[in-house]
């Protein structure tokens, strides 16, 4: 529409951009504040070995419940966060409740009821020099073993640089599992998985909904190639963004053995996550 209208499409669309600005630098500052008004909590997404229909782990999502606004959606809060820098103390709260919260339900339900966290961890926080002691203090104090953490990044993120390029790798030393998200969404280069100590790759969710039409080759192609790059490379591959069961079929003949999307389950509060742990396998589609 900006390309026929010209000038006056311009004209039009100003004001609701200026009102997003005018918005986003509102948002910063009341986010300043949510952590200690307890405003923000997170909820589980629980992630299945889509094989044995088993509940294998858990991707923590940060919710924001706005006094006055109500629920604001982390696609609008997180990039506001990332840019004001304030994704680094808001990620280090969610890391150390993150993990709190799996430590809960390995006591509550044993060890081998649930094998994973997943913790979506921006660039900004990978560029802070105390990052990798950060994370070894929440895992000693939480009483978690290393692999029992993973920690989710984007493309963008492990191109970044030295400095963020040596953090990833004292992560991977220290036995923490490393996942690139919205896989195949990059622009980067597949050379970067030879560079990186990556452990899982995360196919993002518009290759998935590719096959619900299955009409649309290319996604279709890049969702199977992803699984046996996987497989050559002996990654963890999981498909993201599951909404019927035509996709959750098509992707285990892929060879996907781990599978996270609506389909199965929502993202929930720990209690309801913690519900999925008692009885195995919870899958009934499988
Ligand atoms: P993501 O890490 O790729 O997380 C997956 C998103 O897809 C989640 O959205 C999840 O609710 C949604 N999803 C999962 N399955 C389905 C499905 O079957 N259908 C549909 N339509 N959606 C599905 P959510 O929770 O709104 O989070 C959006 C993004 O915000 C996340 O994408 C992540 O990039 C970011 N984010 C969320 N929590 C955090 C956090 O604690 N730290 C950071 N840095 N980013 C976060
Ligand atoms: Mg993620
Ligand atoms: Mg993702
Ligand atoms: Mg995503």
């Amino acid at each position: 529409a900006a390309k026929e209208g010209g000038k006056a499409a311009w004209a039009r669309f100003e004001p609701r951009m200026r009102q997003e600005v005018v918005n986003h630098a509102r948002l910063g500052s009341e986010l300043h504040n949510a952590i200690i008004r307890h405003e923000l909590f997170l909820l589980y997404q629980p992630v299945f070995d889509i094989v044995t229909g088993r509940l294998h782990g858990a991707e923590a999502l940060v919710r924001w419940k706005h006094p006055t606004r109500g629920f604001v959606s982390p696609g609008d809060f997180i990039p506001v966060a990332e840019r004001s820098g304030l994704i680094v103390p808001l990620g280090s709260w969610v890391l150390r409740e993150a993990c709190e919260q799996l430590a809960r339900w390995q006591r509550e339900h044993g060890e081998g009821a649930i094998k994973a966290i997943n913790v979506n961890v921006a660039v900004r926080q990978l560029r802070e020099s105390g990052f990798v002691d950060e994370v070894a203090t929440v895992l000693s104090e939480t009483g978690l073993l290393p692999r029992n953490l993973v920690l989710e990044v984007t493309e963008s993120s492990v191109a970044d640089g030295r400095q963020v390029r040596e953090t990833l790798h004292a992560l991977h030393e220290m036995g923490v599992r490393l996942a690139l998200d919205d896989f195949g969404t990059g622009s980067s280069s597949l050379s970067l998985l030879r560079a990186f100590p990556v452990d899982v790759l995360k196919l993002d969710k518009s290759f998935v909904d590719g096959i619900a039409d299955g009409e649309d080759r290319g996604r279709l192609a890049v969702a199977a190639a992803v699984a046996q790059l996987a497989e050559y490379l002996q990654l963890s591959a999981v498909a993201e963004g599951i909404e019927n069961e035509t996709q959750l079929n098509r992707l285990r003949e892929m060879g996907y053995r781990l599978g996270q999307g609506f389909f199965m389950a929502k993202p929930l509060p720990a209690d309801e996550a913690g519900a999925l742990m008692s009885n195995a396998p919870v899958l009934r589609a499988v």
